[in-house]
């Protein structure tokens, strides 16, 4: 089964044995859809220091994945910075997704870079074109941010630091994104700008992540998954209908590619990949 779309697929550094089951069950699965390439999220403050290193590592050696490394700033130094960029150029990696992080809870200080345009910066400093750089960006705007147009400006000064493009954040309403990248483009922003897409396999564990991240469940879409319960096979059924259709929307409207956030797991991506139009 082909994608209608090139597609890549985000996974987090598996910490235990579990965790690493899980993985290893998924990526078959995955890997047989041909992604363009796949990512792997890093802990702001170094949680992850070693995690995500062994699992780009992993997935790049052992599967034969063109394996992208998430690089978070936040908490960093410019000397952990550059050895992780060291590291992943003798993995021979070419491509780095840059984020400034979230400061994790008791971490006072920033470190040596406060956004991710530091970051970008940084890394085209010290590395020139090795890397292909993706940002992140935010059609519904970021969180901690309560002036789109202030957002977007940072998000131009990132592209403006190096940036080859962005990946957004998760978002149901495909209007967000095309009026985001009708903004981005009249703003001067070129990069292709690929929308992230979060497949749903549990409700409540969505609500707590679009909490936090400030990703908007339209309150249709919301009761409708509310009102199904304990019933998890309706609602795999009902949200891959409802990812599928949202991305067939965009990919329609001219995305260039779509990200998933796999969380790992290879059912609730491989549903809606099954479901998009061909
Ligand atoms: P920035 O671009 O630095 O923006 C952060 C905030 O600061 C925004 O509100 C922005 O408007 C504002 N801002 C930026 N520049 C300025 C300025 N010069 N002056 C004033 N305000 C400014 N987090 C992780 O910890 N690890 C991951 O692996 C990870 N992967 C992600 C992947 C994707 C695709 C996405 C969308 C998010 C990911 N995140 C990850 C979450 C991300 O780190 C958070 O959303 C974080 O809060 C912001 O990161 P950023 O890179 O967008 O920050």
């Amino acid at each position: 089964m082909a994608s209608p779309a090139p597609i890549s697929f985000e996974f987090f550094p598996p910490k235990t044995d579990e965790q690493r089951a899980t993985l290893e069950a998924a990526l078959p699965k995955l890997k047989a859809l041909a992604p363009e390439y796949v990512s792997c999220t890093f802990g702001a403050g170094g949680s992850t220091l070693s995690y995500t290193p062994e699992t780009i590592r992993h997935l790049r050696e052992e599967h034969g994945l063109d394996a992208a490394p998430h690089l978070s700033c936040m908490g960093g130094t410019r000397a952990e910075i550059r050895e992780l960029l060291d590291r992943y150029t003798r993995m021979g990696c070419r491509r780095i997704v840059a984020l400034r992080g979230d400061l994790p809870s008791g971490m006072a200080s920033y470190g040596d870079f406060r956004y991710a345009s530091d970051l970008v910066a940084f890394i085209r400093g010290e590395c020139g074109d090795r890397f292909h750089i993706e940002v992140a960006c935010y059609p519904e705007v970021h969180p901690q941010s309560d002036d789109a147009h202030a957002d977007l400006r940072h998000f131009r000064t990132k592209v403006e630091a190096g940036a080859n493009g962005a990946i957004t954040q998760y978002f149901y309403n495909p209007d967000a994104y095309f009026r985001f990248v009708d903004a981005a483009r009249r703003a001067g922003i070129g990069v292709p700008i690929v929308p992230g897409i979060m497949p749903i396999a549990n409700f409540s564990q969505l609500k707590r992540f679009s909490d936090l991240c400030g990703a908007e469940i339209p309150r249709w879409l919301g009761k409708r998954l509310h009102a199904y319960g304990d019933d998890v096979e309706s609602i795999r059924e009902f949200a891959a209908d409802v990812v599928a259709d949202l991305c067939d929307r965009l990919v329609a409207g001219g995305a260039p590619g779509l990200h998933f956030y796999t969380l790992n797991r290879a059912r609730a991506t491989l549903a809606v990949i099954e479901r998009m139009r061909r």
